[in-house]
């Protein structure tokens, strides 16, 4: 039988460890300030956002949350986030994607300072993570990191299945496991014989966005499971892309949908965004 990997409680620990620092740099007169950017009325963005602003009210960080209509231009959009990025006030700048049609997110990604992406998308980001500099690790696989540290996962020499390679799940993760010593296989959509690619994973993570996909047959006996998917069962209801109830009594750990990864996210972004002082050298003043 699985231990349950409590995503839940473990978040709300690192959300307390950043409200502690928060409230140590404000005793210095240091304040930590998040802008999003919301463009148009995706109601499910429009969640996203409303959950990033309670995390920031309760670590007390600041947060500054612009709206923007749907019909906003590329240009308008990419002008915004120049101001933000001049702005010596603002520490993180995070465009809740996805964006309308007529605006190219990857441009805005690109534009905005590497200095301030804490949600650690742009290539300045992803590549520091690749060859080892420190910056913005990127907030679900960094929240992961966190689930197998904290849950005393080995993570050293030991066989990491991630499936799924999208730029800010699967790839990013596996740079992250590579850092944590463990032998790293990534696949995907065209990998032949699934099943006996993640069989052999110590440590199994799932990432490509299918309802109840993985079932026990995919799991080796004893395996961390570690499922990202959001997704929607044939009832509407939230599921992973993990069967839970299958694998649950053959895999070692296991994190549940809702409460394993998901709240992760939102905590790793309050932790960047404490993170930010320290890369723009201003938690020391
Ligand atoms: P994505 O960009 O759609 O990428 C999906 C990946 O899965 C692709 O690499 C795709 O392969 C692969 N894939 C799809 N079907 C497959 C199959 N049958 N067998 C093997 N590989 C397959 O998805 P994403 O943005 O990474 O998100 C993945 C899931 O994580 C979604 O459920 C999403 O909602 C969730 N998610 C959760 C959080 C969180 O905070 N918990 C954050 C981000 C994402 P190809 O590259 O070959 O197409």
């Amino acid at each position: 039988m699985a231990k349950i990997i409590d995503g839940k409680a473990i978040s709300q620990k690192i959300k307390d460890e950043t409200r502690q620092r928060v409230m140590e740099l404000s005793g210095k007169d240091i304040r930590v300030t998040l802008a999003v950017i919301l463009v148009g009325d995706d109601p499910a963005s429009q969640v996203y956002v409303r959950n990033k602003k309670r995390a920031c009210e309760y670590c007390g960080i600041e947060s500054r949350e612009i709206h923007l209509p749907g019909e906003t231009s590329e240009e308008e959009l990419l002008a915004l986030v120049n101001e933000l990025n001049a702005d010596p006030a603002v520490n993180g700048i995070l465009v809740q994607l996805p964006v309308p049609p007529q605006i190219d997110g990857d441009k805005v990604i690109r534009a905005i300072d590497p200095s301030k992406d804490v949600d650690g998308f742009s290539p300045i980001s992803v590549g520091a993570l690749s060859i080892g500099l420190p910056g913005f690790r990127s907030c679900t696989p960094a929240g992961i990191i966190e689930l197998l540290h904290r849950s005393g996962i080995e993570t050293d020499g030991r066989e990491c299945v991630i499936v799924g390679r999208s730029n800010i799940v699967g790839k990013p993760m596996a740079m992250l496991m590579l850092r944590e010593n463990a032998t790293v296989t990534v696949a995907h959509s065209h990998t032949k014989d699934l099943q006996e690619v993640t069989s052999r994973a110590d440590i199994l993570i799932t990432a490509i966005g299918r309802a109840k996909f993985f079932t026990k047959e995919y799991v080796k006996e004893g395996a961390a499971v570690i499922d990202c998917g959001m997704d929607r069962d044939e009832n509407g209801k939230l599921c992973g892309d993990v069967d839970y109830s299958d694998v649950f009594e053959k895999a070692g750990a296991i994190t549940p949908v809702p409460g394993g990864v998901g709240p992760m996210t939102v905590a790793m972004l309050m932790h960047n965004c404490v993170e930010a002082l320290q890369i723009q050298g201003l938690d020391r003043v």
